[in-house]
């Protein structure tokens, strides 16, 4: 069976540029790179060459780059590490509804602990409602941290606007950049972003790692007590093959940005014209423009996402909901609630999410088989519904 990979939004595969630039720190290379021998400086020179790959690929200094074990820990020590180093100036912090769990359960958390969270809405195609961001921002906010671009919907926020205002308000500003590195450029330091958050694994590089880049001058508490590493604010033998692997999926993935955006992109288009043209109760859910060049997020009418999702994996096709099974039950996603879409809609949600290798033929595919399972879904829907009419009367 043809088996097709949809789902880059979660993970992507290892490029195999990546993993032969990783294989000397898995196999020969493998000292600690806080030894001042041979074994430890070959190490230590590894890490620094990716320091400088991210520098260059976002627009910083090396020294602003922090190895981390991902996104998630970038994300959690951005919030904490800010919010706690800049109490005295403040309490306040600003962050949206649909941002990734690692950033609003970080905030929950801030808020048992004191702080005050503003999360701001979003309009129907996903993006933060500037206005909102005008009139919540006060002499006590202290922080701002907005997505890039959103995992579910796609959607690329206005970054320079809010950096802007930012800026103005005297303010630190924050980004998870997770999906949007290699697909948005960034030069963080002309644009005003004081921190970002980046992950290996959603760029074709190895899972388990990540960085976290820090504007010169903007104080954080360290995450990790213990040694010197990471200039003593991320303390642990650093994950040397990972970091290695990071600094060249973040070096190709910005390098080849506009032939990767471009070819995905075109795909992308090409399978939302054809699936609404021959799915009837088809809905785009995100911006129509504005979103990531991989990214479809398309409710079915009538149908259950989580059933077309079951059904496409018999036929070889990975995909994923917009909703979240938890202990059992099927919550609504709340990227989609807070956009604003209809329930019955966001439990038809599922996202396609594109990769580099993805090729027209795979699209044609999955068009064909994905018309088919609607309809068989439909069909089920449809007959159930006759059948508990029939029990009512
Ligand atoms: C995947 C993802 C994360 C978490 O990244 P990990 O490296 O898996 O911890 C955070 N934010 C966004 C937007 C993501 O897509």
């Amino acid at each position: 069976m043809n088996k097709i990979y949809l789902d880059n939004a979660a993970t992507t595969p290892l490029s195999s540029e990546v993993l032969n630039e990783m294989m000397p720190y898995l196999t020969g290379d493998f000292g600690n790179p806080n030894s001042l021998h041979s074994f430890g400086r070959t190490a230590k020179s590894a890490i620094e060459l990716a320091r400088e790959r991210i520098a260059r690929a976002i627009g910083c200094e090396p020294s602003e780059v922090y190895f981390t074990s991902g996104a998630t820990e970038s994300n959690n020590w951005a919030l904490n590490g800010i919010a706690k180093a800049n109490r005295h100036k403040g309490n306040h912090i600003i962050t949206s509804k649909i941002e990734h769990p690692s950033i609003l359960e970080t905030c929950k958390k801030l808020e048992r602990e004191g702080f005050r969270v503003t999360y701001l809405d979003v309009d129907e195609m996903g993006l933060v409602r500037i206005d909102q961001l005008l009139h919540y921002i006060g002499a006590d906010t202290i922080l701002i941290s907005i997505m890039s671009a959103n995992n579910e919907v796609g959607t690329i926020q206005n970054i320079q606007a809010i950096a802007n205002i930012a800026k103005e308000k005297n303010v630190i500003f924050h980004t998870d950049a997770t999906q949007a590195v290699g697909a948005v450029s960034f030069s963080v330091r002309e644009m005003g972003i004081d921190a970002m958050s980046i992950s290996g694994h959603k760029l074709n590089g190895p899972k388990g790692v990540g960085a976290l880049y820090v504007h010169d001058g903007v104080v954080i508490t360290p995450f990790m007590n213990g040694g010197e590493q990471e200039s003593g604010l991320r303390a642990g033998t650093s994950n040397v093959p990972g970091i290695v692997g990071l600094g060249k999926a973040v070096e190709i993935a910005t390098r080849d940005i506009m032939a990767n955006s471009k070819k995905v992109r075109e795909l992308r288009d090409y399978f939302i014209k054809k699936v609404v043209e021959l799915i009837p109760m088809t809905q785009l859910n995100g911006h129509p423009v504005q979103r990531l060049p991989n990214n479809i997020n398309l409710s079915f009418g009538m149908v259950e996402g989580e059933s077309l999702m079951y059904l496409l994996d018999l036929n070889g096709i990975a995909v994923s909901t917009g909703s979240a099974c938890s202990s059992g039950s099927v919550e609504n996603s709340h990227v989609l609630s807070a956009m604003g879409i209809a329930p019955d809609l966001a439990q038809g949600a599922v996202r396609f999410s594109l990769g580099r290798n993805t090729t027209k033929q795979d699209i044609e595919y999955v068009i064909e088989k994905l018309v088919e399972c609607v309809e068989k879904l439909r069909k089920i829907s449809a007959m159930s519904k006759s059948q508990v009419g029939k029990e009512d009367e």
